[in-house]
């Protein structure tokens, strides 16, 4: 079968590789759609842990596909049923997993991260991610490239529950890719007055022409639109999907008492540690939240707000290809292209 498979920094290719065979406790999916991450790009421009030319690694952790065939001892999974996956998958055993927070397990291992993922025709789903819930059931009517989103809109609720906006509260993304629109699309969903920032308008204007109800900004004086925009209040909630340590920064100043703040993209380690003025959290009551990955739960309630029609994702995929366009999909990723790329599969 045909596998797209990262052998270092800066070398992916695509390759032929044996079609997987499963033991009796495991799954094969067939791959119908999986869309390039930011770290996707990340792996093949700088390499990755344990990947080398001995050691090619099969990208891809957002995906969706069909089951092709179930092991003789694997419970309830079919033949036949649309699947989307959580890719990160616990040890089963220590604290943090039994609690639902498998995502931050120490020994995770995950998709298309340190085991084969899905830039390839076909799947093996281990044992492991079989009987820990990380396959989910997804209703036939759902798309399979809007399905293979629902692991970065799982991210994005994971961050979006940190903040617990009420309706009417007013709610600030600042980077407008892929991630900042869906933190906009679950803000919007929730009942939050919701603006947007980034430095470039072009950006800015493709999430209005999905989400014209919010307002964006672009400009130098960020405080002054987010106290006109508040009638100079400062904002409830504020997210920040981009790597920029001087956003991060700036945030707190722009929050009103009581604000609630999720640093959702981290910051390069070279930029560490970034400056913080903490009596502003002391005297307006700020939280400050972080959060990475999502749980299995959050993965399959993101997976239900598209299935329901509670949040429509349909535009943040702008481009689709067929697998041997993969490299023209990863460069228009790289470029920053649009929003998100998807490779569609027969
Ligand atoms: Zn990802
Ligand atoms: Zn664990």
């Amino acid at each position: 079968m045909r596998a797209l498979q990262l052998f270092g920094a800066g070398d992916l290719r695509l390759t032929d590789i044996p079609k997987p065979e499963i033991g009796p406790d495991e799954v094969l999916l067939k791959t119908k759609a999986v869309s390039i991450c930011g770290t996707d790009v990340r792996m093949w421009q700088n390499g990755y842990e344990g990947v080398d030319e001995s050691h090619p690694l099969t990208l891809g952790h957002e995906f969706a596909g069909v089951i092709a065939q179930v092991g003789s001892g694997v419970p309830f999974y079919q033949e036949g049923m649309h699947i989307a996956l959580q890719p990160n998958i616990g040890c089963g055993i220590c604290g943090r997993c039994v609690s639902g927070r498998q995502h931050l397990c120490d020994d995770y291992v995950a998709f298309g991260i340190n085991m084969p993922g899905a830039f390839a025709e076909y799947v093996k789903i281990p044992a492991a991610a079989v009987t820990r819930g990380n396959m989910m059931v997804v209703a036939p009517q759902v798309p399979f490239h809007e399905a293979s989103i629902a692991e970065p809109l799982s991210c994005v609720y994971n961050g979006f529950s940190k903040c617990f906006v009420v309706p009417g509260e007013y709610a600030m993304v600042v980077g407008a890719g892929p991630i900042g629109l869906m933190h906009a699309m679950l803000l919007t969903m929730a009942g939050a007055i919701v603006m947007m920032n980034d430095v470039q308008p072009d950006r800015l204007a493709l999430c209005r022409e999905i989400l014209p109800n919010i307002a964006t900004y672009s400009g130098n004086d960020l405080k002054g639109f987010v106290m006109e925009q508040t009638k100079g209040k400062g904002l409830d909630v504020a997210i920040t999907a981009c790597p920029v340590p001087q956003v991060q920064s700036a945030m707190l100043d722009l929050m009103n008492y009581g604000g609630r703040i999720n640093f959702f993209g981290g910051i390069p380690s070279n930029k560490q540690p970034v400056p913080i003025d903490t009596n502003l959290v002391h005297y307006r009551e700020l939280y400050l939240t972080g959060s990475t990955r999502s749980s299995i739960m959050q993965f399959r309630k993101a997976m239900s707000f598209v299935e329901q029609k509670l949040v429509d994702i349909s535009g943040v995929i702008t481009h689709t290809y067929p697998l041997g366009q993969v490299m023209e999909a990863f460069g228009n990723a790289k470029a920053a292209v649009g929003l998100k790329h998807a490779i569609i599969f027969d």
